[in-house]
Parts: structure tokens; sequence; C-alpha cells
């Protein structure tokens, strides 16, 4: 699915921001060396459209070869429960849901969120392609459809009567190359007066805090408010709000309504619009200026783990998420510079990370090598890795944190 024009609006794609050449799919962990040896790589490479300023992969994977047999379980981190947990005890509130409502979530995994609807009394229906989520979903009393979100399973599911008063669409919007059709079938599904709500990652966020490890081929789209409101708007969709929020690293959260509905668009939406306009989103500068500051900011990793390294220091990793596999593919790091990782998902554990090979182990490894550092890759959850792991500090093991720039804890 190579591709020269924008996704979104058709025209030809302009500069190219960022290119990491062949890579490794972030979400596929070799089983064994043998897998290692033949794991396949793709192109990531990410292109600028200087008509809708949508920011995109030039290349996308299938998402029938990225989302079949997920190996992201999102029930494994504390912080992302109780930000389930809020949203769902917000929402309840906010637009009245209660027994007669119907909320429906798209990539619903294993029910992490929608189990909360169901605690509640309040009916609900998750859409996720990956079929190993979906018994665990099941078991948590969310009634899931296996299948790919976009128009013709909306179609079909809107035949069967579903009008959602809320559709959930959390960090799988900015996934899915066909966006087009993606944002048709949220127009099918949402009731007349229903909203739709959408997290991504912010691009604000991405280019000022130069998280280039945030682009991995999952993430098709870098939405900002105005990209992303411009697709919404084809398919008779208004944003009505939009919430900054602090997962993964800085998202915003974009609230959504057919055109016709008697919902009234808060001050929120234009003081975003005026930021992004006055941040530069809608030209070229914002985007060299953030290809330049992350290579320097991958020099600076490189060059923490190197003197690490000539210092006879031992270094592992914590977490085996996607983010961490483009940042260390990126910077070239392999067990030379770091002799393993851990992951609290025993999905992972016994594997590989792509493209580097570093062995994932239980968090228990750490206590029984003792090393002197531990990298956290999912920086964004560093508070939360450094409460976990505060033992680190019996043998003097400090914290490194990559982005948005290397710092060392204590
Ligand atoms: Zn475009």
């Amino acid at each position: 699915m190579n591709t020269n024009t924008c996704r979104s609006c058709g025209a030809v794609l302009g500069r190219t921001v960022f290119d990491l050449g062949l890579v490794p799919l972030a979400n596929e962990y070799p089983a064994s060396e043998q897998e290692c040896e033949t794991e396949q790589r793709f192109p990531l490479k990410v292109r600028l459209c200087e008509q809708c300023w949508l920011l995109q992969l030039e290349e996308a994977v299938p998402p029938s070869r990225l989302f079949s047999d997920y190996a992201y379980f999102s029930s494994y981190s504390d912080t992302w429960m109780s930000h389930a947990k809020q949203f769902v005890h917000d929402s309840r509130e906010r637009w009245h849901l209660d027994e007669r409502s119907l909320v429906v979530e798209v990539a619903s995994n294993d029910g992490y969120l929608l189990r909360h609807f169901v605690a509640l009394g309040i009916p609900v229906l998750g859409i996720d392609p990956a079929e190993n989520v979906v018994p665990t979903a099941l078991a948590a009393g969310v009634p899931t459809e296996v299948g790919f979100f976009g128009l013709d399973l909306a179609e079909r599911l809107s035949e069967q009567g579903v009008q959602a008063d809320l559709v959930v669409a959390n960090n799988v919007f900015a996934h899915v190359p066909d966006t087009n059709d993606f944002a048709d079938g949220f127009a099918r599904v949402l009731a007349p007066e229903g909203v739709l709500s959408i997290e991504f990652p912010e691009l604000t966020t991405m280019l000022l805090g130069t998280q280039f490890d945030q682009i991995y081929h999952e993430h098709v789209f870098y939405f900002s408010l105005l990209s992303c409101e411009t697709i919404l708007r084809r398919k008779g969709l208004r944003v009505i709000d939009v919430e900054r929020l602090t997962t993964h690293g800085g998202s915003l959260r974009l609230i959504a309504c057919h055109d016709s509905a008697g919902h009234r668009e808060e001050v929120s939406v234009n003081l975003k619009r005026e930021e992004e306009l006055r941040l530069g989103l809608a030209g070229t500068d914002a985007y060299d200026a953030f290809a330049s500051a992350a290579n320097r900011r991958a020099a600076s990793v490189s060059s923490f783990l190197e003197r690490a390294a000539t210092d006879g220091k031992r270094v592992v990793g914590y977490g085996a998420a996607a983010k961490g596999n483009t940042l260390l593919n990126y910077c070239g790091i392999r067990t030379d510079f770091l002799d393993y990782t851990v992951d609290r998902s025993p999905y992972k554990q016994g594997k590989f990370l792509p493209g580097t090979h570093i062995p994932i182990f239980h968090p228990d490894r750490i206590r029984e090598t003792r090393p002197d550092y531990v990298l956290i890759l999912p920086w964004n959850f560093k508070d939360e890795v450094m409460t976990q792991m505060a033992y680190i500090s019996e043998w003097g093991g400090r914290f490194v944190v990559p982005i948005p720039e290397v710092r060392i804890y204590p």
C-alpha cells in the first residue's frame, strides 16, 4: 500500500519529514533466533501533505497484517486502566448514559474500557479485528464483533439496528490507512444526537517534545486538530470539544457529532485551532525543525549508552512496547549496549525485540542481575515504572529516561 498521494485529500504528498529506512513491525516479537533472522522489514517514511497538512506514512502495512493477532493487551498497564475508568464515569455524567443507551467502541481490545460501562449497567458493543483478545473481552461481559471497522461493517451493524449514543475510538483512528472509509463508518453508526470520542497522540506534543519514537508502522497518521477535523468535516461530522490528555506522552481527545445534532461547540475548539496555526502546523518549518531535533536526540541516547559501555556499566531496558522499538532501531542499539529488557506482559516474555533482537524477560530478572542503569523505554510511564522498581536503589541502580532528553534518576 504505497502511495504518493494524501490518504485524506488526495493531493500529491510533499516533503519527507522523517525516514527510518527499513524497519520490522514494532509489535511483532520474534520468538526464536531463527525468527529473528527471517523477520520482515517495511519502509518507515513520514511525509507531509502540504494541502491539508496531514502528516502520514508514505507506505502503509495492511491492517490485516498488523492487527489480526495483537500482542498488546490493554489491561496490562495501571495508568491506562485508571484512565479508562475515569473516562467511563465522566462520559456517563456528561452524556447522560443509562440502561437505554448504547456505547460502541472501535478497537475495544480485551474490553479494558467497555467493562466499566457494563459494570454501570450501560449496554455496549465492542469491535476488534484481533480474535485472540475476544475471549478475554467476553469473559468480562463485553460482546465483541470481530472485524475491521469501516463503512461496510458500520452498515451491517446499522442494518441490525445499532445506533450508538457514544462511539469511542481511542488510539485507532490514526492507525487505519483508509481514513475516509473509517470516518464514513463513524457517521453511519452514530445516532442523530450521539457523540463520537476520538483519542490520538497529539502532533503538537510530538513535534515540540521531539517524540520521534511515536513513529511506527501502526501510526499511519500523526493528526493535528486541523488535519483530523478536515476528514471528519468531509463526512458531515463537526468537532464540538477538544481536551488535552497526558496519555501516550500527550494526546488529544476530540468530541464530534453530526452537523445536524444539537450540541454546541465549546471554546476549546477554537483555542486549539489558533494554537496549532500559531505553532506553524499549517506550514513546513515546524516539521523541518522536528526532524533536525530528532536526529540530535537520537545521537544523545546513543552517546549515553556508548559512554556507559566504555565505563563498564551494565544497562538493561524496561518495557517492550512499540515506542521503545523505534527508539532502539533508530539509534542502532543492540545487545552490545543493552543486555536485555523486561516486560510485565507474559505474552512478550521469552521473545525478542523486533529489529534489535534484545531478549525480553520477566521484570524479576532486574533484581537477580542488579544492573547499573535501567533505561525506561515507555518514558511516558516513567513515574509508574520508577515506583514499581524503586528497589534498584538497594544496589545503587539508577533510572535513565531517553525522551524528551536523556535524564538520569536519581
Ligand atoms: Zn492532504
